[in-house]
């Protein structure tokens, strides 16, 4: 039988190892940029073309390459990083492997432009799928151009899967955080199809961190330091009352390099302990430097893991600082009880007279009062739901006992079925409020308890979803016009979704850069700041709930839950009873849009059992 293995021909090869390594636009601006700042630039300029689907270019003002070294850049194992199998233990730049640019020259068209600061006229390389087409001398700037085009042209496969531009772009975003949180010395500018969408100066740690995830994050960070004979941590981290449900402001690097590590996390929320609310991760920014040799470099190229000597001892220190940060500012847990507000623990003596427990009924609410602050406009409210599921909502709940039926029932104890009590039932329907959160009224069945934003919840967002798929604009407050700023996938995500945020009375405008205008929004807003519901709405719609949910349900449900009223709002009888209408007129009045029980009721029998 004749041989038949074959070595595979480079530009095959290459394609091969593509794959591994640049997985979509994102990859191959976390590698050129690295390599930008191996080679010393200070300011590097980023442009993107949909998404970095036609085009991805980074031009920087570092060090350049020779002729020869362009040349030899594109070969596979070329690197001027690593000269020996030692030098692997002391490495100190981000390549090393001498894959990047060969792969990337697999996969797509290359126009190379390079000058070393010494000479005077620079070098263009052209290649195309690995096949270089053209090298000549060029004038051009000190430093390296690279512009990679059509990314994936000559593997469909892979082109195929990448996702929208949005998706994407937001991929692209992640890796340049990443990549300038660790660089604050170098000046960065992205562009997206011409337009701005980060300029970030040369500056200290701190300030970056504000110019990335905007001015508001300022006040929250909490400063950590702790140097061992192990290794070194700096960094911030966020006050547990700005920690959010999404994901997004969590970095850690180990010398310089980003890294994902579910067990350093864990070492982290561990340290803030029961402080934080639940569900929610604290934002952080912590810098280890270790020496090179204690950490293993044989990791996958493109893994943004790690693994060191001694991973416990690590763990011990990241969880001692981040509560000494604390500590220091006065909310790490342990010290609650040293603070004059903390929790006050009576001690009983004999004499102690022992007061029930009591429930606190507003009692200041007036029936009479048409002012409504849940929901500005009623009107607007009940406008799309189901009247007639309204008018019966009692009947869903073995009927209301209103003032005149007790009165029915007290009479059927005289044996007088026959007395009727006629009363404006509008004004005898008695609501009880406990704790600002729990609306209370008498059902036949027993007492009914309904939580108040939940329920609030439910009513906005069949409104809201109402209101999407008719494309009926819900009725809109007009605002002296507001600017905010946001980080850029936040402000990338809103520009997606502006329409439908329109359709329900959120009027958004781009405002260049990553900010936005806002000139209105919906009247059911409760008297919050925009900012307030755009954060919230946000925090809601990024924590990525489900994936499968359709977009406009998505928009309704966070919307809904960053309108509704909190679970502390105090609330007068009329606001109840209009609260109560509008969520029977609900087509599932039971649950929030969450999941979560909104209604429940303790029945007579189990009352009763109490007073056996
Ligand atoms: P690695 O970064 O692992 O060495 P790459 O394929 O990314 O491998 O790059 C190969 C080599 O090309 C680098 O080692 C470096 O010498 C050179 N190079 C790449 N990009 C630049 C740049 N922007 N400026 C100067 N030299 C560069
Ligand atoms: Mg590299």
């Amino acid at each position: 039988m004749s041989d038949i293995i074959q070595l595979l021909p480079d530009s095959v090869a290459n394609q091969i190892a593509a794959g591994e390594v640049i997985q979509r636009p994102a990859s191959v601006v976390k590698e050129l940029v690295e390599n930008a700042i191996d080679a010393k630039a200070d300011s590097i300029t980023i442009n993107i073309k949909d998404a970095g689907k036609t085009l991805i270019q980074i031009i920087d003002n570092g060090i350049g390459m020779s002729d020869t070294d362009a040349r030899l850049s594109f070969e596979r194992h070329a690197t001027s990083k690593i000269k020996t199998a030692d030098d692997l233990f002391s490495i100190s730049t981000m390549g090393f492997r001498g894959e990047a640019l060969a792969s990337i020259a697999a996969i797509a068209h290359i126009e190379l432009k390079t000058k070393q600061e010494n000479n005077e006229i620079g070098t263009q390389i052209i290649i195309e799928g690995s096949k270089v087409n053209s090298q000549e001398a060029t004038s051009c700037a000190k430093g390296t151009n690279f512009a990679v085009k059509n990314l994936f042209y000559n593997v469909p496969a892979r082109r195929k899967f990448l996702k929208s531009n949005t998706t994407e772009f937001g991929h692209i975003i992640s890796e340049f955080q990443r990549i300038v949180l660790a660089n604050p010395e170098v000046e960065f500018k992205l562009f997206h199809n011409n337009s701005e969408v980060y300029l970030l100066p040369k500056t200290n740690i701190r300030q970056r961190i504000v110019s990335v995830f905007g001015k508001r994050i300022n006040q929250n960070l909490i400063t950590v330091e702790s140097n061992t004979s192990i290794i070194s941590i700096r960094g911030f981290i966020g006050k547990p009352e700005y920690a959010r449900k999404k994901s997004g402001e969590q970095f850690f690097f180990i010398n310089s390099r980003y890294i994902r590590s579910a067990y350093f996390n864990k070492a982290i929320i561990n340290a803030y302990g029961q402080i934080l609310q639940p569900e929610t991760v604290p934002s952080y920014f912590l810098f280890l430097d270790a020496d090179p040799s204690t950490i293993d470099v044989n990791i996958h190229p493109t893994k943004t893991e790690v693994k060191f000597e001694d991973q416990q001892a690590i763990w011990q220190i990241i969880h001692s600082a981040v509560k000494q940060a604390l500590g220091k500012n006065n909310i790490a847990p342990s010290i609650d009880f040293n603070q004059e507000q903390g929790f006050d623990i009576p001690i009983l003596s004999k004499e102690t007279e022992i007061k029930n427990p009591r429930i606190d009924i507003d009692h200041s609410f007036n029936p009479f009062e048409q002012k409504s602050t849940f929901s500005k406009n009623p009107k607007s409210s009940a406008l799309s739901l189901e009247k007639e599921n309204l008018a019966n909502w009692d009947k869903l709940y073995d009927g209301f006992e209103k003032e005149n039926q007790q009165s029915d029932d007290f009479s059927s104890f005289s044996n007088d079925n026959t007395q009727q009590t006629i009363t404006d039932t509008s004004i005898s329907e008695k609501y009880f409020h406990v704790k600002n959160k729990y609306i209370l009224t008498p059902v036949k069945s027993g007492l009914m308890i309904i939580d108040q934003k939940r329920a609030h919840e439910r009513i906005l967002f069949e409104k809201f979803l109402q209101a999407l798929s008719v494309e009926s604009s819900v009725i809109q407050a007009s605002l002296y016009p507001k600017t905010i700023e946001l980080d850029a996938k936040d402000h990338a995500l809103l520009m997606d979704i502006k329409n439908d945020l329109k359709i329900l009375g959120f009027d958004i405008e781009d405002f260049g850069g990553n900010s936005i205008v806002i000139n209105g929004m919906p009247a059911d807003s409760n008297n919050q700041e925009p900012e307030q519901i755009i954060d919230k709405f946000l925090n809601e719609y990024s924590s990525g709930a489900d994936p499968k949910t359709q977009v406009q349900e998505k928009i309704a449900k966070s919307l809904a839950k960053a309108s509704a009223i909190s679970s502390n709002q105090k609330l007068n009888n009329e606001e109840m009873r209009e609260m109560i209408d509008l969520l029977f007129a609900c087509q599932n009045p039971n649950y929030s849009p969450f999941g979560k029980l909104i209604v429940s009721i303790i029945k007579t029998d189990e009352l009763e059992k109490r007073f056996i």
